[in-house]
């Protein structure tokens, strides 16, 4: 991944899934490996898209 921290400029980012996973098995080799990481249930129009495996900054 190209994204960049923008609260400490580290590259190990996140994607944040929100809702509840229909296949848990799919994404849990995702989890393991940071790619992505679950945001939870409350879904609303402006949620954060990435997190920053670093500082836990969202954006
Ligand atoms: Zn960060």
């Amino acid at each position: 991944m190209s994204k960049t921290c923008p609260s400490c400029n580290g590259k190990n980012i996140a994607k944040i899934f929100w809702g509840l996973p229909a296949d848990m098995k799919s994404i849990e080799e995702a989890l393991e490996r940071k790619e992505i990481v679950l945001g939870g249930c409350n879904v609303t129009s402006n949620d954060p898209k990435l997190e920053c495996n670093d500082c836990y900054h969202r954006w």
